[in-house]
């Protein structure tokens, strides 16, 4: 697979990717509820919504749901 930062049509559905802000969003990962940070562009379908993440763009994300869902653990187990 090439690079997805430079993607402009979905690979799913030929639909046109544009760069959205996520911020705020919820998501499941790994069994907590985290959101999306504020600021962060990812390119997603305008027609399917999928999202094409790769490798900064990944580990950033990455990083931001595993802060929150250790922090999330710790609330729960006090
Ligand atoms: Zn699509």
């Amino acid at each position: 697979m090439g690079d997805l930062s430079d993607i402009t049509v979905c690979v799913e559905c030929g639909g046109r990717v544009a760069l959205k802000d996520h911020g705020g969003r919820r998501k499941w990962y790994r069994g907590a509820e985290v959101s999306y940070p504020r600021g962060l562009l990812i390119p997603t379908c305008e027609t399917c919504g999928a999202e094409w993440v790769d490798g900064a763009l990944n580990d950033a994300l990455g990083e931001s749901f595993e802060q929150q869902r250790a922090a999330k653990l710790q609330a729960k187990t006090g």
